[in-house]
C-alpha cells in the first residue's frame, strides 16, 4: 500500500498545466488568467463629466447664489459619445451630460440641481470649484498601469474592468475537457426500467459533475460493459477529445475487472493499493499518444466520489493553472463518535454545522451521516463536509477535534 501523498504527488507529477491562449473574454470566466493583463488606455481615456449639467469656467461662477444667480449664455449642447471638438470662451456655458467630454476652456461642470435648467441661458444658483464633477483622464487607470494580475480566477468584477480596458480575448489557461465512463456490466442508465440484478450508474454523472464544479468541461460517455475489446475501441474513439480519463469500477481484484486488465496491458497504468478509506483500489497513468492521463477509480459511488475529490480535484486544478484543492479546510468538533481503519487515512461523509455566537470554543460541529459502507450514496447527499481522520487514529470519539473539507465551497464559476 502507498499513502494518500505518495499518490497524489505521483498525479501532480505527471499531469501538466495547460498553456494560455487567447480566449473570448466570456470563456474565459471562472479560468486562471495566463499573464498579467496592462491597461491600453488611460481610464477614462478623456476628460469627462460626472453630471448632467453645465460646462463652466470655475472662475466665472464662483459668486454664484441662490440670492445672486450667476446666468450664463448657454453656447452649445455635448451628449454622451459626441465628438464636436468645442472650446469655451469667458462667461459662457455648454449643456453637458454624464459620461460627455468637457469643452477646452471649461474646468468645472455644475449640475442641473444647481441651475434653473435653462437652454438659451442659464441662471447658476452655486459656485463650483476648478475640478468639481470633472472625471479626469487617467485618475482610474494609466495606459501600462496593471489590471489583472497573471493567475487570477475571472470573476464578474475582473472581467468588467477588463473590458473596460479594451479587452475582448485574453491569455486564461483553458478548461481540461475530461472524458468520463462507467464501466460495469451490471449498469444501466438512469431513466430506464431497471432489469434484475441490473443497478443504475450513479459514477458518470458523479464525477461528470465534479469536474464540471471545478470548472473543466466534462464528456461524459456513460457505460461501457465488462468487456475488454469494447473498452480499448471506446478509450481509443475517445482521446481525440481528452485532455483527462476518468474511468469508475473494474480496478478491483474481481475475474472481471477489465480496466485493470485492458490498461496493465498497454502498461502505462500503474494499479495501487492506496492507504485510505473509501477509495483504497486506485490506477493512475498515461494513454495514447498524447500521454493523456487517466484515472481509474473504484467502482462504488462513494469511493469514486472522494476518489475523485482527493485526487482528480487537484489535478484539474493544476490543469486549470491553479493549485491546492480550492476547499476551505476547517477545525470541528465531533458530536458523535465512529472508528476508523488503522493505518488508513478516513474520509468520513458528515454534516457540518458552522459556529454559532455562543459555540465556547470557536468551532462548527461534526456529525456523520450515516454508515461507512462505499454504496451509501445517501449519506453522501446528506453530508456537506469530509472529515480527514489521519491513517494512525482508529478511534474518533465525540469531543474530539477534527479536519473537515467542505465540499460547497471553493466553486468556479461557469460559463457552460
Ligand atoms: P467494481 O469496482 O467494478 O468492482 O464495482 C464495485 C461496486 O460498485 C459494485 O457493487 C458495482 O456494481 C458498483 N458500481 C460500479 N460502477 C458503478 C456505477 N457507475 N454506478 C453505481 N454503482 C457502481
Ligand atoms: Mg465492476
Amino acid at each position: 500500500m502507498i499513502s494518500v501523498d505518495e499518490h497524489l504527488e505521483t498525479v501532480l507529477a505527471t499531469v501538466p498545466t495547460l498553456p494560455p491562449f487567447d480566449q473570448p473574454l466570456l470563456e474565459a470566466q471562472g479560468c486562471a488568467l495566463g499573464a498579467d493583463v496592462h491597461c491600453r488606455v488611460d481610464l477614462p481615456t478623456f476628460d469627462n463629466s460626472a453630471m448632467d449639467g453645465y460646462a463652466v469656467r470655475s472662475a466665472d461662477v464662483a459668486d454664484a447664489s441662490p440670492e445672486q444667480p450667476v446666468v450664463l449664455p448657454v453656447v452649445g449642447d455635448i451628449a454622451a459619445g459626441s465628438n464636436k471638438a468645442y472650446a469655451m470662451g469667458e462667461r459662457l456655458a455648454i449643456r453637458i451630460m454624464t459620461g460627455a467630454p468637457v469643452p477646452h476652456g471649461a474646468d468645472a461642470i455644475v449640475p442641473l440641481e444647481d441651475t434653473d435648467g435653462g437652454t438659451a441661458n442659464v441662471a447658476i444658483t452655486r459656485a463650483a470649484p476648478a475640478g468639481a464633477h470633472v472625471r479626469a483622464r487617467g485618475e482610474d487607470a494609466h495606459a501600462g498601469d496593471l489590471v489583472v494580475g497573471k493567475g487570477t480566477v475571472l470573476r464578474p468584477r475582473h472581467i468588467t474592468a477588463l473590458a473596460a480596458a479594451g479587452y475582448e480575448r485574453v491569455p486564461a489557461h483553458p478548461r481540461p475537457r475530461v472524458v468520463v465512463l462507467a464501466t460495469g456490466s451490471e449498469l444501466q442508465p438512469p431513466g430506464t426500467e431497471l432489469a434484475e440484478a441490473m443497478v443504475y450508474d450513479a459514477n458518470s454523472y458523479s464525477l461528470a459533475a465534479a469536474a464540471r464544479e471545478l470548472g473543466a468541461i466534462a464528456y461524459r460517455v456513460g457505460i461501457v460493459p465488462d468487456d475488454p475489446r469494447q473498452l480499448l475501441d471506446l478509450l481509443e474513439d475517445q482521446l481525440v477529445r481528452a485532455d483527462v480519463v476518468v474511468t469508475s469500477g473494474g480496478v478491483s481484484v474481481g475475474a472481471y475487472d477489465v480496466v485493470k486488465e485492458v490498461l496493465s496491458r498497454l502498461g502505462t497504468v500503474r494499479f495501487t493499493q492506496v492507504a485510505m478509506q473509501p477509495g483504497k483500489p486506485q490506477g493512475f497513468g498515461t494513454v495514447g499518444d498524447d500521454r493523456t492521463p487517466i484515472f481509474t477509480l473504484p467502482g462504488n459511488p462513494v469511493s469514486a466520489f472522494v476518489s475523485f475529490e482527493v485526487f482528480v480535484r487537484p489535478a484539474l486544478r493544476k490543469m486549470l493553472g491553479l493549485s491546492g484543492d480550492g476547499r476551505a479546510h476547517v477545525k470541528a468538533v465531533v458530536t458523535k463518535g465512529w472508528r476508523s481503519p488503522d493505518g488508513r487515512r478516513q474520509f468520513t461523509r458528515v454534516l457540518y454545522e458552522p459556529p454559532t455566537p455562543d459555540s465556547p470554543d470557536g468551532l462548527g460541529r461534526v456529525t456523520p451521516t450515516g454508515g461507512h459502507g462505499s454504496h451509501l450514496v445517501s449519506t453522501l447527499a446528506a453530508a456537506n463536509a469530509l472529515v480527514v481522520v489521519p491513517e494512525a487514529a482508529v478511534d474518533v470519539p465525540a469531543g474530539a477535534r477534527v479536519n473537515a473539507i467542505l465540499l460547497d465551497g471553493g466553486r468556479l464559476p461557469l460559463g457552460h
